[in-house]
């Protein structure tokens, strides 16, 4: 060791004891102060609280010499500043004969300034010759940064803990929302089920009884009961087909097996030729049916098809719970949208009959008719809202409805627009500046009429 060392090449001064010290003791105590030495501790006697004698330990923790350190007018400069008041406080206890820390930590300034932490434990030297105080002094550097990395580990494996409980905590709630969720599902299913069952059963009960009247009396009947008849059980067959089609749509829908033929779709033109299709049916009925567009060029991604069987079911709504008044299509592009991203707004209003305003939400709901007795009159199924709903929630849109009891409803529907169907080739020439509005409706016109 290198304090060994030191104290054999002499470099270690150690404190000289009386003269008259039996020469045994003497060589006991400087194997003492060696092996103390050689064990890495720091011993350090002060008296008049000056250094009177530091080991090699004392000299690597302060990084000092022993000479500098015994030069020095008190020992309480080898502390860290903000150690200093302590013991000294301490110090002067123990001089004034009170209660005093024996043993405790502290830390050394380095010369280098860093702070080297320290036990040292306190013990009297009182002889005839001398008086002060022997501190031995370990380094628990090392201990401290154990200590404090123990802390630290312990202090992460607290915080993972508890991150460990909140995520069971969370994974759990997560598991009993979908426990309650598939209770739901079930429940949903078997209600429509029944219900799907009872329905068709209505139609199917009206077909048979009106038949078997017919095969019964089959001869007595004048043709004008006969043909009621059959016309019942025409449009009742019709009810059965419309409800089998509407059931397998909901159905291809939840289990995920509906084909969707996406393309680009100008909404503009599936508009008019569904409001075309209607007009002769709303003419009938004395309602007026109009169209507004506010942008000749509104397109959206989806099927042709899933999007006029949402406008047919609205209308043909509209055209039922209405009696007088008028129906309006509008289709206005949205720019000023959250996400940037423009929308098409289609909104359809009649001036129908409404629907409460309790059961405004409802209306898209599998089976649901505001009125029964209604419901009979007019033949629906109560699944063309849903289907409906399915089909624009699948392409990102909403549709909702505002009513008014006795006044009317609009419904409204957003879809996310795409870009632009591809223009005519007339469109991109006045745009390129090769041809002039008025030329192209002049080259137009020419055409039309060849
Ligand atoms: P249905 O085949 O019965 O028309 P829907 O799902 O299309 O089924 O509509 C559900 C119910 O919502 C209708 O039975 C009706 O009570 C109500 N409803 C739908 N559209 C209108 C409307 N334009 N005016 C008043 N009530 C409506």
């Amino acid at each position: 060791m290198e304090s060994l060392e030191a104290y054999r090449r002499g470099t270690v001064r150690v404190p000289d004891l009386p003269d008259d010290t039996r020469t045994d003791d003497q060589a006991l105590y400087k194997a003492l102060v060696a092996s103390l030495s050689e064990m890495g501790e720091g011993l350090m006697i002060i008296e008049n609280r000056r250094f009177s004698f530091v080991n090699e330990a004392i000299c690597l923790m302060t990084g000092r010499s022993a000479e500098e350190l015994l030069g020095w007018p008190s020992f309480i400069f080898a502390f860290m500043t903000d150690e200093r008041g302590r013991i000294m406080d301490n110090h002067l206890r123990r001089l004034s004969g009170e209660a005093f820390l024996p043993c405790y930590e502290t830390a050394f300034e380095h010369r280098d300034g860093h702070r080297v932490e320290v036990e040292i434990s306190v013990a009297f030297l009182h002889t005839t010759l001398r008086a002060g105080v022997v501190i031995t002094v370990r380094d628990i550097t090392q201990r401290k940064l154990a200590q404090e990395e123990i802390r630290r580990k312990n202090h992460d494996l607290q915080v993972l803990s508890a991150s460990l409980e909140q995520k069971v905590l969370e994974r759990t709630a997560e598991l009993e929302k979908a426990n309650r969720e598939l209770i739901r599902l079930n429940q949903v299913k078997s209600d429509f089920i029944s219900i799907v069952s009872h329905e068709l059963r209505t139609p199917l009960t009206s077909i048979k009884s009106f038949a078997e009247i017919l095969l019964d009396d089959a001869d007595k009947q004048d043709i004008g009961i006969r043909k009621r008849y059959l016309s019942i059980i025409n449009s009742e067959s019709d009810r059965l087909s419309r409800l089998i089609t509407d059931v397998l749509d909901l159905q291809k829908i939840d289990a995920g097996k509906m084909v969707w033929n996406d393309e680009i779709l100008d909404l503009c033109e599936i508009a008019q030729s569904t409001v075309e299709l209607f007009t002769p049916a709303f003419r009938d009925k004395g309602l007026s049916l109009s169209l507004s567009i506010d942008d000749p060029h509104m397109a959206i991604y989806a099927e042709s098809d899933k999007i006029r069987q949402v406008f047919g079911n609205i209308l043909s709504n509209a055209l039922k719970f209405s009696d007088a008044g008028e129906v309006k299509v509008e289709l206005k592009r949205l720019t000023d949208t959250p996400s940037g991203q423009p929308i098409i707004e289609m909104s359809i209003t009649d001036t129908g009959i409404g629907i409460p305003p309790e059961e405004v939400e409802r209306v898209f709901e599998r089976f649901y008719q505001v009125d029964d007795s209604q419901k009979r009159k007019q033949g629906g199924t109560g699944l063309g809202l849903s289907i409906c709903k399915d089909i624009i929630e699948h392409y990102a849109g909403t549709i909702k409805v505002n009513s008014a009891l006795g006044k009317g409803s609009t419904f409204v529907i957003l879809l996310p627009s795409v870009d632009q169907p591809r223009k005519k080739l007339g469109e991109v020439l006045v745009e390129l500046g090769m041809l002039t509005h008025e030329e192209l409706s002049t080259a137009l016109n020419e055409q039309s009429k060849n």
